[in-house]
């Protein structure tokens, strides 16, 4: 059961609150996000949830049956919108779409992308410059630098940034110079990495684990908006199956069934999704047609050089092509 709670509400009414859900044998769990302060209680009795709704002090109450709670859209059943500001949203009925290269390079990379980006009314920059590599040999990112560098660029042009975050020590640094930050599916269930994000007012977009399901997903994000953190937005970006024609599974059916379990926008990865270039556009409409949010893509001048994901990497023109057809997807799916 999850029970918000009026702003304005008094100590003796929630005094009478809290003896209301002892007197059912609830244990509650107080959270307290930049939007509105909510119980969610855990019990297994029966009761009259009206006992509860009646309650001075109390908004709203709902059964919420799932593992996870706040981020159900049993919970909430309109699905929420995330604002990066100057008119760039996520999750409007529109279809978000955020492009940029796997690694943040150097500086006359990132000039092009944000050049490319900006003839094709893209308006968020994705960019790692902490990678997560299979191999500690390779490439590993740019780091802090690297992101003050691509910050900067993007201000300057009017562009948002998304980036991966992958410990909790980087948060803080980090901090100033993102607009939204990225967990990627190797930490899809780093529990301490998704508590501090949750105390951080900035977007997250938490990528769903290689062999994470759907429902631990959601209670990665769930994990998130506990701590006090609704500015969520969730990735499918493909799973490990036995299949080994391509690099991953892109689940197609979990845009939808996201899209009925969780009011949280949800995006579309093609490229990590199948990890092989030919491919990523169609995956890419598929994911849209899907009812994706948003799609994110790889996308670098010369995809053949890029330090990482060179092989699922669009060029301009594909890019190009790709967002012309899925802004024409926006307009006719339904
Ligand atoms: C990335 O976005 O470049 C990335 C490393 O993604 P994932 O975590 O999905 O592998
Ligand atoms: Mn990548």
């Amino acid at each position: 059961m999850i029970i918000q709670l009026q702003n304005k509400i008094n100590l003796s009414q929630r005094e009478k609150i809290n003896e209301a859900i002892k007197a059912i044998n609830y244990k509650a769990a107080e959270v307290k996000t930049q939007y509105a302060n909510y119980l969610v209680c855990i019990g297994k009795n029966d009761f009259d949830i009206r006992s509860i709704g009646s309650l001075e002090g109390v908004k709203d109450v709902h059964r919420v049956s799932e593992s996870y709670k706040l981020v159900s859209r049993k919970w909430k059943v309109n699905h929420s919108v995330v604002d990066l500001g100057d008119g760039v949203t996520i999750g409007n009925n529109g279809l978000t779409i955020m492009a940029g290269p796997c690694s943040i390079e150097n500086e006359t990379q990132v000039r092009k992308i944000v050049a490319h980006l900006k003839e094709n009314s893209i308006r968020i920059m994705r960019g790692g410059v902490f990678k997560p590599r299979s191999s500690p040999y390779a490439f590993r990112g740019l780091g802090i630098e690297g992101l003050k560098m691509f910050s900067a660029i993007c201000r300057e042009n009017g562009i948002k940034i998304i980036t991966e975050v992958m410990q909790v020590s980087q948060i803080a640094e980090m901090h100033d110079y993102v607009d939204v930050f990225q967990v990627g599916a190797r930490n899809s269930q780093n529990f301490n990495l998704l508590d501090a994000l949750g105390e951080v007012d900035k977007p997250v977009l938490i990528k769903r684990g290689m062999s994470g399901t759907i429902d631990e997903l959601l209670q990665s994000a769930e994990y998130i908006f506990s701590n006090g953190n609704e500015k969520l937005i969730l990735c499918e970006r493909g799973i490990r199956t036995f299949e080994n024609a391509y690099r991953n599974t892109f689940d197609i059916n979990a845009i939808q069934v996201l899209k009925d379990k969780t009011h949280l926008p949800v995006i579309a990865d093609p490229s990590h999704g199948v990890g092989i270039r030919d491919y990523v556009s169609k995956i890419a409409m598929a994911g849209a047609v899907a009812g994706a949010d948003g799609v994110i893509y790889e996308v670098h001048e010369i995809p053949e050089e890029a330090a990482s994901d060179g092989q699922q990497t669009l060029n301009f023109e594909e890019s190009k092509l790709l967002c012309q057809k899925l802004r024409m997807l926006e307009e006719v799916r339904v």
